[in-house]
């Protein structure tokens, strides 16, 4: 049944809210805190920065946390201090509010229920009364007849008062777009062109689930549109949702933002960057002493050239000669040995009093070597000590946490 407790008390902030300024550019960076800050995540957050401040604009954080089973806290604090690390700090988002926030999608359920029903009132959506035991079945004879597994738009035929009643008597429901049947929808990705999908490849999208949270569909395209968000700059892997976000502002009457899909960062193998191959947490690389303007030069050779050959550029420098037409799609290799590169030129530019204060920044915060903390302590008579004792901790990649006391 959806439930209503949650939004008790809670006031639709971004309703009557005045439209942003006619042709300003707004972005954002929209991380759902499941794990560790990615640096996939620190990637796309520089092409929006740098698009935004090229362009006088606006880089906006919002926190997409409306999976609520696999939500961490922790994980919300950690994208939050791994983008600041970098220097991508944002113009509007959780901790700084905005005039078009809560920037929490958690705390903006009132809206999505407001504008789920709006399609519901138009018949651009309706609700599905099925249970997960009908669904399941439906797709297990799909499968037995080579089809591809998709919802067979049982509910959809259900007459409106019908719908009503049983919303009203408490039964247990999602709502779905009603995806049309014939036609094709095209979308224009700035870097890709014309991107053109039958309806037919497309599901009849869950967009409320039964616990009254939104699907990522749903809660994504509301909050794009209402806090005005001009450009979408996503990594690739997210195409495949457009068609259905594009719908969404069809079915909505709303103007959609233009489309950017940044490729792929990819494991040498050219596969799909993964944690099996490739450390993946911004923190990793702030643990082993990487100094966050060389990540940051580093992620901006990815797919974008300077030109030139120029390779070693600030963020500043990438700002001013930031253009779209720099951008290619071949999949970027997310290469430790040059980011390694990129590190020593920036380790060796600094001067000795640049450098003491980086490694004294690094210390601070390494969480390497505050695991280190306690168990050298019990070990050292001098602080001289540590420097021998511990040594080999910094060598290779040992984990801390295989280290017995
Ligand atoms: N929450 C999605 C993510 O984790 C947002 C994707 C998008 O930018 O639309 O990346
Ligand atoms: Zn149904």
């Amino acid at each position: 049944m959806l439930k209503t407790d949650h939004m008790q008390g809670q006031v639709d902030k971004t309703k009557g809210k005045p439209n942003a300024k006619p042709g300003e550019i707004r972005v954002r960076i929209a991380p759902s805190p499941t794990g560790d800050p990615h640096v996939g995540t620190a990637y796309i957050a520089l092409f929006n920065y740098v698009f935004a401040k090229k362009n006088g604009g606006k880089f906006i954080l919002r926190i997409e946390d409306t999976d609520r089973n696999r939500y961490r806290a922790s994980s919300q604090l950690a994208i939050m201090d791994a983008l600041r690390w970098v220097g991508l700090d944002w113009d509007e988002g959780p901790d700084k509010g905005g005039e078009f926030g809560p920037y929490l999608q958690s705390e903006r359920n009132e809206l999505y229920r407001d504008e789920v029903n709006k399609l519901i009132l138009a018949g651009e959506a309706y609700r599905c009364f099925c249970s997960s035991e009908r669904l399941q079945k439906v797709r297990e004879e799909q499968r037995k007849r080579k089809e591809n597994p998709k919802y067979d738009g049982h509910c959809r035929k259900m007459a409106k008062e019908e719908s009503e009643e049983k919303a009203k008597k408490g039964e247990a429901f999602t709502v779905r777009l009603a995806v049309p049947k014939e036609g094709t929808i095209v979308f224009k990705d700035k870097l890709r062109g014309d991107v053109e999908i039958s309806f037919g490849q497309l599901d009849d999208q869950v967009l409320l689930k039964s616990d009254g949270f939104p699907t990522y569909h749903l809660a994504n395209v509301v909050d794009d549109h209402h806090m005005n968000i001009s450009h979408v700059i996503r990594a690739e892997e997210w195409i495949s949702s457009t068609p259905k976000h594009v719908l969404l502002y069809k079915a909505f009457g709303w103007q959609e933002p233009e489309w950017i899909h940044m490729p792929l960062l990819r494991n040498k193998d050219k596969s799909k960057i993964s944690k099996r191959k490739n450390p993946v947490s911004v923190m990793y690389y702030k643990d082993i002493g990487v100094l966050p303007e060389a990540l940051i030069n580093f992620l901006g050779n990815l797919g974008w050239s300077y030109g030139d050959d120029k390779e070693l550029f600030t963020l500043s420098d990438m700002i001013e000669n930031f253009d779209w037409s720099k951008v290619s799609l071949g999949g970027p290799v997310f290469d430790q040995d040059k980011l390694r590169w990129f590190n020593e030129q920036y380790i060796h530019g600094l001067s000795l009093d640049e450098l003491e204060s980086a490694l004294s920044d690094w210390r601070m915060s390494s969480s390497k070597w505050k695991k280190i903390l306690p168990l050298m302590q019990k070990r050292i008579k001098t602080l001289n000590d540590f420097v021998e004792g511990a040594s080999w901790f910094f060598v290779g990649d040992i984990p801390i946490e295989s280290i017995q006391d």
